[in-house]
Protein backbone atom coordinates (compact mmCIF):
# COMPACT_ATOMS: atom_id res chain seq x y z
CA UNK A 1 0.00 0.00 0.00
CA UNK A 2 1.79 3.54 -1.03
CA UNK A 3 1.76 5.68 2.56
CA UNK A 4 1.33 9.31 2.32
CA UNK A 5 4.09 10.91 4.20
CA UNK A 6 4.88 14.34 5.75
CA UNK A 7 6.60 16.01 3.05
CA UNK A 8 10.02 15.52 5.02
CA UNK A 9 12.90 16.99 4.63
CA UNK A 10 16.75 16.19 5.68
CA UNK A 11 17.87 18.30 8.85
CA UNK A 12 21.52 17.46 9.99
CA UNK A 13 20.58 13.33 8.94
CA UNK A 14 17.30 12.88 10.43
CA UNK A 15 14.13 13.32 8.34
CA UNK A 16 11.75 16.19 9.89
CA UNK A 17 8.48 17.66 8.43
CA UNK A 18 8.99 20.21 5.58
CA UNK A 19 6.34 22.11 6.96
CA UNK A 20 5.69 21.38 10.63
CA UNK A 21 7.71 21.39 13.89
CA UNK A 22 9.27 18.63 15.53
CA UNK A 23 6.80 17.04 18.20
CA UNK A 24 7.79 13.77 20.25
CA UNK A 25 6.41 12.03 23.07
CA UNK A 26 7.41 9.82 25.90
CA UNK A 27 4.38 7.56 26.61
CA UNK A 28 5.04 5.27 29.64
CA UNK A 29 2.76 2.94 31.20
CA UNK A 30 2.85 3.23 34.82
CA UNK A 31 3.00 -0.39 35.49
CA UNK A 32 5.89 -0.59 37.75
CA UNK A 33 9.24 0.55 38.56
CA UNK A 34 10.43 3.41 36.29
CA UNK A 35 13.41 1.26 34.21
CA UNK A 36 16.34 2.75 32.86
CA UNK A 37 15.30 1.59 28.94
CA UNK A 38 12.58 3.70 29.60
CA UNK A 39 14.47 6.40 30.88
CA UNK A 40 16.68 6.04 28.00
CA UNK A 41 13.75 6.81 25.16
CA UNK A 42 12.81 9.74 26.59
CA UNK A 43 15.99 10.47 26.87
CA UNK A 44 16.27 9.78 22.86
CA UNK A 45 13.08 11.80 22.53
CA UNK A 46 14.12 14.95 24.62
CA UNK A 47 17.27 14.93 22.69
CA UNK A 48 15.53 14.55 19.62
CA UNK A 49 13.13 17.33 20.72
CA UNK A 50 15.72 19.95 21.14
CA UNK A 51 18.38 19.05 18.76
CA UNK A 52 15.47 20.30 16.48
CA UNK A 53 14.02 22.83 18.54
CA UNK A 54 10.43 20.52 18.53
CA UNK A 55 8.54 19.90 20.95
CA UNK A 56 8.11 17.03 23.77
CA UNK A 57 5.01 15.67 25.19
CA UNK A 58 4.74 13.57 28.58
CA UNK A 59 1.94 11.42 28.05
CA UNK A 60 0.87 8.68 30.50
CA UNK A 61 -0.81 5.52 29.05
CA UNK A 62 -2.77 4.49 32.35
CA UNK A 63 -5.33 2.82 30.56
CA UNK A 64 -4.87 -0.47 32.42
CA UNK A 65 -6.42 0.24 35.43
CA UNK A 66 -5.24 -2.86 37.08
CA UNK A 67 -1.75 -2.57 36.85
CA UNK A 68 -1.54 1.33 37.22
CA UNK A 69 -0.49 2.84 40.13
CA UNK A 70 -0.37 6.42 41.23
CA UNK A 71 2.94 6.07 42.79
CA UNK A 72 4.77 4.73 39.82
CA UNK A 73 3.31 7.46 37.52
CA UNK A 74 4.52 9.77 40.80
CA UNK A 75 8.06 7.89 39.96
CA UNK A 76 8.00 8.84 36.44
CA UNK A 77 7.86 12.03 36.58
CA UNK A 78 10.46 12.25 39.47
CA UNK A 79 13.07 10.47 37.39
CA UNK A 80 12.47 12.70 34.15
CA UNK A 81 13.08 15.82 36.92
CA UNK A 82 16.07 14.29 38.48
CA UNK A 83 17.66 13.64 34.61
CA UNK A 84 16.70 17.36 34.22
CA UNK A 85 14.59 16.25 31.11
CA UNK A 86 11.94 18.83 31.11
CA UNK A 87 8.82 18.14 29.24
CA UNK A 88 7.10 20.69 26.85
CA UNK A 89 2.96 19.78 26.64
CA UNK A 90 1.66 17.29 29.30
CA UNK A 91 1.47 15.11 31.43
CA UNK A 92 -1.22 13.60 29.65
CA UNK A 93 -3.14 11.16 31.08
CA UNK A 94 -4.85 8.72 28.86
CA UNK A 95 -7.58 7.53 31.85
CA UNK A 96 -8.63 10.93 31.15
CA UNK A 97 -9.31 10.90 27.41
CA UNK A 98 -11.73 7.91 26.58
CA UNK A 99 -14.08 9.87 25.40
CA UNK A 100 -12.09 10.36 22.28
CA UNK A 101 -11.21 6.76 22.01
CA UNK A 102 -14.93 5.78 22.39
CA UNK A 103 -15.45 8.05 19.29
CA UNK A 104 -12.57 6.75 17.39
CA UNK A 105 -13.88 3.26 17.53
CA UNK A 106 -17.51 4.44 16.83
CA UNK A 107 -16.18 5.93 14.05
CA UNK A 108 -14.28 2.82 12.49
CA UNK A 109 -17.52 0.87 13.10
CA UNK A 110 -19.81 3.22 11.32
CA UNK A 111 -16.95 3.48 8.37
CA UNK A 112 -17.27 -0.45 8.23
CA UNK A 113 -13.59 -0.38 9.39
CA UNK A 114 -14.39 -2.56 12.28
CA UNK A 115 -17.16 -5.16 13.56
CA UNK A 116 -18.47 -6.48 16.36
CA UNK A 117 -17.50 -9.65 17.52
CA UNK A 118 -19.45 -12.41 19.77
CA UNK A 119 -17.15 -15.24 19.52
CA UNK A 120 -16.35 -16.18 22.90
CA UNK A 121 -12.66 -17.70 23.31
CA UNK A 122 -13.30 -21.19 23.91
CA UNK A 123 -15.26 -21.25 20.41
CA UNK A 124 -12.53 -19.17 18.72
CA UNK A 125 -10.39 -21.79 19.79
CA UNK A 126 -12.44 -24.62 19.05
CA UNK A 127 -12.56 -23.42 15.43
CA UNK A 128 -8.99 -22.32 14.47
CA UNK A 129 -7.11 -25.00 16.65
CA UNK A 130 -6.29 -26.21 12.96
CA UNK A 131 -5.85 -23.56 11.03
CA UNK A 132 -2.52 -22.96 9.59
CA UNK A 133 -2.29 -19.42 10.30
CA UNK A 134 -3.12 -18.33 13.89
CA UNK A 135 -5.21 -15.87 15.30
CA UNK A 136 -8.75 -15.44 14.94
CA UNK A 137 -10.40 -16.44 11.67
CA UNK A 138 -12.88 -13.60 10.56
CA UNK A 139 -16.18 -15.65 11.88
CA UNK A 140 -17.99 -12.55 12.44
CA UNK A 141 -16.96 -10.39 9.91
CA UNK A 142 -19.60 -10.56 7.81
CA UNK A 143 -22.62 -11.11 10.04
CA UNK A 144 -23.57 -7.35 10.50
CA UNK A 145 -23.54 -7.85 14.53
CA UNK A 146 -24.46 -4.71 16.43
CA UNK A 147 -22.72 -3.67 19.63
CA UNK A 148 -23.86 -5.65 22.50
CA UNK A 149 -23.49 -7.22 25.83
CA UNK A 150 -20.64 -9.79 25.49
CA UNK A 151 -19.68 -8.63 22.15
CA UNK A 152 -16.12 -6.87 21.03
CA UNK A 153 -14.73 -4.80 18.29
CA UNK A 154 -12.74 -6.36 15.46
CA UNK A 155 -10.71 -4.36 13.30
CA UNK A 156 -11.49 -5.31 9.64
CA UNK A 157 -7.35 -6.20 8.37
CA UNK A 158 -7.46 -5.49 4.91
CA UNK A 159 -7.12 -9.00 3.32
CA UNK A 160 -4.22 -8.34 0.61
CA UNK A 161 -1.24 -5.95 0.53
CA UNK A 162 1.08 -4.79 2.99
CA UNK A 163 2.52 -2.06 5.15
CA UNK A 164 5.99 -0.84 4.83
CA UNK A 165 7.18 0.98 8.67
CA UNK A 166 9.64 3.76 7.52
CA UNK A 167 12.04 3.35 10.63
CA UNK A 168 14.47 5.61 10.90
CA UNK A 169 17.21 3.11 12.86
CA UNK A 170 15.78 -0.23 11.27
CA UNK A 171 15.18 1.06 7.38
CA UNK A 172 11.94 -0.18 6.28
CA UNK A 173 10.30 -3.12 7.66
CA UNK A 174 7.51 -4.89 5.32
CA UNK A 175 4.09 -6.44 6.81
CA UNK A 176 2.02 -8.36 5.19
CA UNK A 177 -1.33 -7.74 5.95
CA UNK A 178 -2.28 -11.51 5.61
CA UNK A 179 -0.42 -12.16 8.85
CA UNK A 180 -2.46 -9.14 10.85
CA UNK A 181 -5.48 -11.15 11.93
CA UNK A 182 -8.62 -8.93 12.82
CA UNK A 183 -7.51 -7.62 16.45
CA UNK A 184 -9.96 -6.43 18.69
CA UNK A 185 -9.79 -2.57 19.53
CA UNK A 186 -12.66 -2.49 21.70
CA UNK A 187 -12.74 -5.24 24.36
CA UNK A 188 -16.40 -6.90 25.27
CA UNK A 189 -15.84 -5.05 28.49
CA UNK A 190 -16.35 -1.72 26.71
CA UNK A 191 -12.53 -0.85 27.13
CA UNK A 192 -10.20 0.41 24.18
CA UNK A 193 -7.27 -1.60 23.89
CA UNK A 194 -3.50 0.53 24.56
CA UNK A 195 -2.48 0.66 20.79
CA UNK A 196 -5.88 2.14 19.39
CA UNK A 197 -5.25 4.77 22.77
CA UNK A 198 -1.89 5.53 21.33
CA UNK A 199 -3.03 5.87 17.83
CA UNK A 200 -5.60 8.76 19.03
CA UNK A 201 -3.64 10.29 21.05
CA UNK A 202 -0.83 10.43 18.45
CA UNK A 203 -2.96 11.91 15.72
CA UNK A 204 -4.30 14.29 18.05
CA UNK A 205 -1.22 15.43 19.46
CA UNK A 206 0.20 15.92 16.19
CA UNK A 207 3.23 13.66 16.40
CA UNK A 208 5.56 13.52 13.95
CA UNK A 209 8.11 11.21 15.25
CA UNK A 210 7.64 7.89 17.54
CA UNK A 211 10.61 7.00 19.40
CA UNK A 212 10.33 4.30 21.53
CA UNK A 213 11.34 0.55 22.72
CA UNK A 214 12.30 -2.18 20.26
CA UNK A 215 9.52 -4.49 21.55
CA UNK A 216 6.61 -2.21 19.89
CA UNK A 217 8.12 -2.62 16.05
CA UNK A 218 5.82 -5.57 15.33
CA UNK A 219 2.69 -3.35 16.23
CA UNK A 220 3.47 -0.87 14.13
CA UNK A 221 1.79 -2.66 10.94
CA UNK A 222 -1.47 -1.98 13.38
CA UNK A 223 -0.80 1.56 14.19
CA UNK A 224 -0.72 1.89 10.75
CA UNK A 225 -3.74 0.62 9.52
CA UNK A 226 -5.42 2.13 12.37
CA UNK A 227 -4.25 5.42 11.23
CA UNK A 228 -5.27 5.07 7.61
CA UNK A 229 -8.42 3.95 8.80
CA UNK A 230 -8.74 6.66 11.23
CA UNK A 231 -7.76 9.20 8.62
CA UNK A 232 -5.26 10.27 9.97
CA UNK A 233 -3.39 11.73 7.13
CA UNK A 234 0.84 11.65 6.58
CA UNK A 235 2.00 9.14 9.61
CA UNK A 236 5.00 9.71 12.03
CA UNK A 237 7.83 8.40 11.10
CA UNK A 238 9.14 5.41 13.64
CA UNK A 239 12.59 5.09 15.09
CA UNK A 240 12.58 1.99 17.37
CA UNK A 241 15.19 1.94 19.53
CA UNK A 242 17.50 -0.81 20.54
CA UNK A 243 16.78 -3.41 23.56
CA UNK A 244 18.98 -3.15 26.19
CA UNK A 245 20.64 -6.32 27.20
CA UNK A 246 23.08 -7.69 30.19
CA UNK A 247 26.19 -8.49 29.66
CA UNK A 248 25.04 -12.08 28.98
CA UNK A 249 23.29 -10.98 26.26
CA UNK A 250 19.92 -11.30 27.78
CA UNK A 251 17.56 -8.50 27.92
CA UNK A 252 17.71 -6.65 31.21
CA UNK A 253 15.29 -8.00 33.21
CA UNK A 254 13.61 -6.66 36.63
CA UNK A 255 14.26 -9.85 38.19
CA UNK A 256 17.65 -10.47 37.55
CA UNK A 257 19.27 -7.15 36.90
CA UNK A 258 19.41 -3.83 38.72
CA UNK A 259 17.08 -1.74 36.44
CA UNK A 260 15.51 0.50 38.27
CA UNK A 261 16.34 4.00 37.99
CA UNK A 262 15.36 5.11 41.63
CA UNK A 263 18.14 2.33 42.78
CA UNK A 264 20.61 4.13 41.30
CA UNK A 265 19.75 7.45 42.54
CA UNK A 266 19.28 6.16 46.14
CA UNK A 267 22.84 5.02 45.36
CA UNK A 268 24.55 7.83 44.49
CA UNK A 269 25.13 7.98 41.20
CA UNK A 270 25.18 11.70 39.37
CA UNK A 271 22.31 12.40 36.79
CA UNK A 272 24.62 14.01 34.87
CA UNK A 273 26.21 10.65 34.72
CA UNK A 274 23.34 8.83 34.34
CA UNK A 275 21.88 10.78 31.37
CA UNK A 276 25.15 10.74 29.70
CA UNK A 277 26.00 6.56 29.99
CA UNK A 278 22.30 6.23 29.10
CA UNK A 279 22.89 8.43 26.07
CA UNK A 280 25.53 6.34 24.69
CA UNK A 281 23.49 2.89 24.85
CA UNK A 282 22.65 2.37 21.06
CA UNK A 283 24.31 6.05 19.95
CA UNK A 284 27.23 7.20 20.14
CA UNK A 285 29.01 10.92 19.23
CA UNK A 286 30.80 11.19 15.85
CA UNK A 287 33.72 11.84 17.44
CA UNK A 288 34.21 8.84 19.80
CA UNK A 289 34.45 10.91 22.29
CA UNK A 290 32.25 9.30 25.42
CA UNK A 291 32.07 11.78 28.12
CA UNK A 292 30.08 14.45 26.80
CA UNK A 293 28.02 17.25 28.61
CA UNK A 294 24.52 17.75 27.41
CA UNK A 295 24.92 21.14 25.61
CA UNK A 296 27.40 18.59 23.17
CA UNK A 297 24.95 16.02 23.66
CA UNK A 298 21.87 17.77 21.91
CA UNK A 299 24.26 19.27 18.91
CA UNK A 300 25.61 16.13 18.10
CA UNK A 301 22.67 13.98 18.42
CA UNK A 302 21.04 11.99 15.45
CA UNK A 303 18.26 9.68 15.22
CA UNK A 304 19.33 8.36 11.95
CA UNK A 305 22.85 7.15 13.82
CA UNK A 306 21.22 5.10 16.51
CA UNK A 307 22.28 1.73 16.29
CA UNK A 308 19.48 -1.24 15.62
CA UNK A 309 22.10 -3.82 17.53
CA UNK A 310 21.25 -4.49 21.06
CA UNK A 311 23.18 -2.32 23.83
CA UNK A 312 24.91 -3.49 26.52
CA UNK A 313 24.06 -2.22 29.84
CA UNK A 314 27.61 -2.39 31.71
CA UNK A 315 27.25 -1.53 35.32
CA UNK A 316 31.13 -1.13 35.28
CA UNK A 317 30.80 1.34 32.83
CA UNK A 318 28.18 3.48 34.53
CA UNK A 319 30.29 3.29 37.98
CA UNK A 320 33.20 4.70 35.96
CA UNK A 321 31.28 7.34 34.37
CA UNK A 322 29.87 8.21 37.80
CA UNK A 323 33.34 8.32 39.47
CA UNK A 324 34.20 10.78 36.73
CA UNK A 325 31.54 13.13 36.68
CA UNK A 326 31.93 13.35 40.70
CA UNK A 327 35.48 14.26 40.13
CA UNK A 328 34.27 16.81 38.07
CA UNK A 329 32.25 18.45 40.49
CA UNK A 330 33.45 21.34 42.41
CA UNK A 331 34.45 21.20 45.86
CA UNK A 332 31.40 23.39 46.63
CA UNK A 333 28.98 21.04 44.36
CA UNK A 334 30.60 17.89 46.05
CA UNK A 335 29.57 18.89 48.98
CA UNK A 336 25.97 19.96 48.18
CA UNK A 337 25.81 16.56 46.57
CA UNK A 338 27.24 14.58 49.27
CA UNK A 339 24.28 16.19 51.91
CA UNK A 340 21.47 13.87 51.57
CA UNK A 341 23.68 11.17 51.83
CA UNK A 342 25.78 12.25 55.19
CA UNK A 343 21.72 12.80 56.58
CA UNK A 344 22.19 8.48 57.17
CA UNK A 345 25.31 8.37 58.79
CA UNK A 346 25.96 6.11 61.41
CA UNK A 347 26.73 9.31 64.03
CA UNK A 348 24.44 10.60 66.20
CA UNK A 349 22.76 13.23 64.63
CA UNK A 350 24.48 16.49 66.70
CA UNK A 351 28.01 14.63 65.93
CA UNK A 352 28.18 15.76 62.13
CA UNK A 353 30.44 18.62 62.04
CA UNK A 354 30.69 20.77 58.28
CA UNK A 355 33.70 22.45 59.08
CA UNK A 356 35.36 19.08 59.72
CA UNK A 357 33.89 17.47 56.27
CA UNK A 358 34.31 20.53 54.27
CA UNK A 359 38.04 20.30 55.18
CA UNK A 360 38.23 16.85 53.92
CA UNK A 361 35.75 16.74 51.20
CA UNK A 362 38.25 17.33 48.44
CA UNK A 363 40.40 14.65 49.26
CA UNK A 364 37.24 12.22 49.31
CA UNK A 365 35.81 13.65 46.12
CA UNK A 366 38.88 11.98 44.52
CA UNK A 367 38.24 8.68 45.75
CA UNK A 368 34.52 7.77 45.68
CA UNK A 369 32.65 6.25 42.53
CA UNK A 370 29.32 6.75 44.04
CA UNK A 371 27.67 9.34 46.52
CA UNK A 372 27.09 6.57 48.72
CA UNK A 373 30.39 5.53 49.33
CA UNK A 374 31.01 8.98 51.54
CA UNK A 375 29.62 8.57 54.50
CA UNK A 376 31.89 5.35 55.15
CA UNK A 377 35.27 7.51 54.21
CA UNK A 378 34.44 10.43 56.42
CA UNK A 379 32.62 8.40 59.90
CA UNK A 380 35.90 8.20 62.09
CA UNK A 381 35.11 11.57 62.33
CA UNK A 382 31.91 12.24 63.90
CA UNK A 383 31.68 8.55 65.35
CA UNK A 384 33.56 8.47 69.31
CA UNK A 385 34.78 5.94 68.23
CA UNK A 386 35.48 4.01 64.98
CA UNK A 387 33.79 1.52 64.02
CA UNK A 388 36.57 -1.38 63.25
CA UNK A 389 36.41 -3.43 59.82
CA UNK A 390 37.74 -6.64 61.99
CA UNK A 391 39.35 -8.19 58.82
CA UNK A 392 41.64 -4.99 57.66
CA UNK A 393 42.38 -4.86 61.74
CA UNK A 394 43.70 -8.68 62.21
CA UNK A 395 45.36 -8.40 58.55
CA UNK A 396 47.04 -4.97 59.42
CA UNK A 397 47.71 -4.37 63.27
CA UNK A 398 47.20 -8.10 64.46
CA UNK A 399 49.32 -9.75 61.71
CA UNK A 400 50.83 -6.49 60.21
CA UNK A 401 54.38 -6.17 60.42
CA UNK A 402 55.96 -4.26 63.27
CA UNK A 403 52.52 -3.19 63.41
CA UNK A 404 52.35 -3.05 67.87
CA UNK A 405 56.02 -1.13 67.82
CA UNK A 406 54.58 1.42 65.00
CA UNK A 407 51.64 2.27 67.36
CA UNK A 408 53.46 2.34 70.53
CA UNK A 409 56.14 5.17 68.52
CA UNK A 410 53.13 7.34 66.88
CA UNK A 411 51.53 7.58 70.42
CA UNK A 412 54.61 8.81 71.99
CA UNK A 413 55.49 11.21 68.74
CA UNK A 414 51.94 12.40 67.96
CA UNK A 415 51.78 13.76 71.33
CA UNK A 416 54.00 16.74 70.95
CA UNK A 417 54.40 16.97 67.18
CA UNK A 418 53.16 19.54 65.65
CA UNK A 419 49.75 19.16 64.31
CA UNK A 420 49.67 18.99 60.63
CA UNK A 421 49.49 17.23 57.42
CA UNK A 422 52.95 17.47 56.61
CA UNK A 423 54.66 17.14 59.85
CA UNK A 424 52.75 14.37 60.74
CA UNK A 425 53.69 12.66 57.74
CA UNK A 426 57.38 13.29 58.69
CA UNK A 427 57.05 11.82 61.78
CA UNK A 428 55.69 8.87 60.33
CA UNK A 429 57.83 8.04 57.76
CA UNK A 430 60.75 8.50 60.06
CA UNK A 431 59.15 5.85 62.49
CA UNK A 432 58.68 3.30 59.45
CA UNK A 433 62.43 3.93 58.78
CA UNK A 434 63.38 3.55 61.72
CA UNK A 435 61.33 -0.31 61.56
CA UNK A 436 62.32 -0.97 57.89
CA UNK A 437 59.19 -0.40 56.74
CA UNK A 438 58.55 1.67 53.75
CA UNK A 439 55.76 4.87 54.63
CA UNK A 440 52.99 2.55 53.03
CA UNK A 441 53.37 -0.20 55.45
CA UNK A 442 53.55 2.21 58.34
CA UNK A 443 50.40 3.89 57.57
CA UNK A 444 48.05 1.09 57.66
CA UNK A 445 48.14 0.27 61.65
CA UNK A 446 47.79 3.93 62.14
CA UNK A 447 45.16 4.03 59.50
CA UNK A 448 43.24 1.04 61.53
CA UNK A 449 43.24 2.00 64.23
CA UNK A 450 41.86 5.70 64.05
CA UNK A 451 40.02 5.22 61.22
CA UNK A 452 39.11 1.79 61.68
CA UNK A 453 39.48 1.11 58.39
CA UNK A 454 42.24 0.26 55.60
CA UNK A 455 40.86 2.40 53.03
CA UNK A 456 39.82 6.16 52.82
CA UNK A 457 41.18 9.79 52.35
CA UNK A 458 44.88 10.39 52.53
CA UNK A 459 46.05 9.61 56.44
CA UNK A 460 47.68 12.43 57.24
CA UNK A 461 45.07 15.12 56.46
CA UNK A 462 42.35 13.23 57.77
CA UNK A 463 44.31 13.00 61.21
CA UNK A 464 45.06 16.87 60.84
CA UNK A 465 41.13 17.63 60.51
CA UNK A 466 40.32 14.78 63.14
CA UNK A 467 42.46 16.55 65.94
CA UNK A 468 45.60 15.38 68.45
CA UNK A 469 43.76 13.92 71.49
CA UNK A 470 40.51 11.89 69.63
CA UNK A 471 43.85 10.58 67.44
CA UNK A 472 46.18 9.82 70.48
CA UNK A 473 42.99 8.73 72.63
CA UNK A 474 42.75 5.70 69.53
CA UNK A 475 46.25 4.99 69.04
CA UNK A 476 46.14 4.28 72.83
CA UNK A 477 42.70 2.12 72.72
CA UNK A 478 44.32 -0.37 70.02
CA UNK A 479 47.32 -0.75 71.83
CA UNK A 480 45.30 -2.06 74.45
CA UNK A 481 43.29 -4.20 72.34
CA UNK A 482 46.59 -5.47 71.50
CA UNK A 483 48.09 -5.90 74.67
CA UNK A 484 44.96 -7.54 75.58
N1 LIG B 1 3.26 2.93 26.84
C1 LIG B 1 4.21 2.15 26.12
C2 LIG B 1 5.27 1.64 27.05
O1 LIG B 1 5.41 2.11 28.15
C3 LIG B 1 4.84 2.94 25.00
C4 LIG B 1 4.01 2.94 23.79
C5 LIG B 1 4.54 3.79 22.69
O2 LIG B 1 5.54 4.50 22.90
O3 LIG B 1 3.94 3.81 21.64
O4 LIG B 1 5.99 0.73 26.70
Amino acid sequence: MARSRWETVTVDGDPVPASAAVRVRFAPSPTGIFHVGGARTALFNWLFARHHGGAMVLRIEDTDVERNREEWTAGIVDALRWLDLDWDEGPYHQSERSQLYTEATEKLFADGRAYYCECTREAREERTRANPTPGYDGYCRDRGLTPGEGRALRFRTPDEGSTTVVDVIRGAPVFEHATVEDFVILRSNGTPIFLLAVVVDDMDMGITHVIRGEEHLPNTVKTLLLWDALGGGAPPVFAHVPVLVNQARQKLSKRRDKVALEQYREQGYLPEAMRNYLALLGWAPPDGREVVGLDEMVAAFRLEAVNSSPAFFDERKLLHFNAEYIRALSAAEFVGASGPFLEHGPWAPGDFDFAAFDALAPLVQERVRTLAEVPAMVEFLFLPEPRIDEKAWEKRVVRGPRAKEILAAALDEYASCPWTAAALHEVTAAIGERHELGLAKAQFPVRVAVTGRDVGPPLFESLEVLGREPTTERLGRALERLEA
